[in-house]
């Protein structure tokens, strides 16, 4: 089978063609705000100019018969990002009469990884922008152990970058300054169960601006709410019994997190999997492979539902890919 997937969910724009084995072609236009943060029209008026460009160059890869379903990004993410791509994904199939289908962007995240790892059934920390949630399949949805309770740990350290007067994306920016310190700011270490919170964190880091050094900020930052993460991810596997956490996500690509993560695994003595920044980043690939397992289970999406979810949650998606 082969699917052409559309992201749009939040700052990449990305289409790619996949077959059941091997993505065949990719064409990403990311929207990078000249000043402050991702501005949800201006990243939708990004995507407005050029979904037909990276569209045209999919097909252009291809004999666009061959193409037997269309996947989109429906959600989560920002609504006017989500109604274009779902426009375009709407004429598309439409125009190549063929089936529709509206992927869910985290359980893309985590079916790429799966399909480009021999993970079965890993224990996912799913990090990003606006998300952080550790999640888990079990009879046939992803089920949210953890999340935040308020802001996603990327927003937050985008947040903290800008009012320090870092360029977005501040997640990379902090990472490096972090590395340049040891010395450690006590910060508001929040965990509540299973689930986190950081706004705590942003606030007090921006206290500390008056007082300390950027870099022993950034290191007292990522030590703290990492841990906290870290400290979910143990508690998650603890209780499941998994033997092995799947990184995903934008900030995923922090290698302190990753450094944190991997000691936890082997002290537990599980298997940890970080994958290549190219599908921890959000990618067309991950929703046209996804949209292939949903397509080729018996799922479509008639034009009717296809509307944008921005507050789509993973465990709406009953998952009947996976087998017993
Ligand atoms: P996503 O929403 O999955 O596309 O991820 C975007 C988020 O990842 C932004 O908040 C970035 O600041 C963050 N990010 C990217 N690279 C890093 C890094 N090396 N360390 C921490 N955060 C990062
Ligand atoms: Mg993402």
């Amino acid at each position: 089978m082969i699917v052409l997937g559309l992201e749009g969910t939040a700052w990449n724009l990305s289409a790619s063609l996949v077959s059941d084995d091997e993505v065949l072609f990719e064409a990403n236009s990311a929207y990078i705000p000249t000043s402050g943060g991702i501005h949800p029209r201006e990243a939708a008026q990004h995507f407005a100019s050029n979904v037909i460009g990276v569209i045209g160059e999919v097909l252009s890869s291809t004999d666009p018969r061959s193409i037997e379903g269309i996947a989109f990004s429906q959600g989560p993410g920002f609504g006017p990002c989500l109604r274009i791509v779902g426009t375009a994904a709407r004429a598309l199939a439409l125009k190549l009469g063929v089936p529709l289908v509206g992927v869910n962007h985290c359980i893309a995240h985590i079916e790429v990884e799966r399909w480009k790892t021999d993970l079965l059934d890993p224990m996912v920390l799913y990090v990003s922008g606006a998300n952080s949630q550790v999640l888990s399949y079990r009879q046939k949805r992803y089920r949210i152990l953890g999340e935040t309770l308020d802001i996603g740990i990327g927003n937050c350290l985008d947040k903290f970058a800008r009012s320090a007067g870092l360029r977005h994306p501040g997640g990379p920016k902090v990472e490096r300054l972090a590395q340049e310190s040891e010395r450690y700011l006590p910060m508001p270490y929040v965990v509540k169960g299973m689930d986190f919170s950081f706004s705590g964190i942003a606030t007090a880091a921006q206290e500390a601006m008056k007082s300390a050094s950027l870099e022993d900020i950034c290191y007292s930052f990522q030590e703290t709410a990492f841990s906290m993460l870290v400290e979910v991810c143990e508690r998650a596997l603890s209780q499941t019994d998994k033997s092995d956490l799947l990184l995903a996500g934008g900030v995923g690509a922090n290698k302190r997190l990753q450094e944190m993560l991997a000691i936890m695994c082997s002290e537990r003595g599980a298997r940890f999997f970080a994958p290549k920044t190219e599908y921890l980043q959000d990618n067309g690939a991950m929703i046209a492979y996804t949209g292939l397992l949903m397509l080729s289970n018996g799922v479509h999406t008639p034009i009717t539902d296809s509307g944008a979810n921005p507050n789509f949650r993973p465990d709406e998606v009953e998952v009947l890919w996976i087998k017993g």
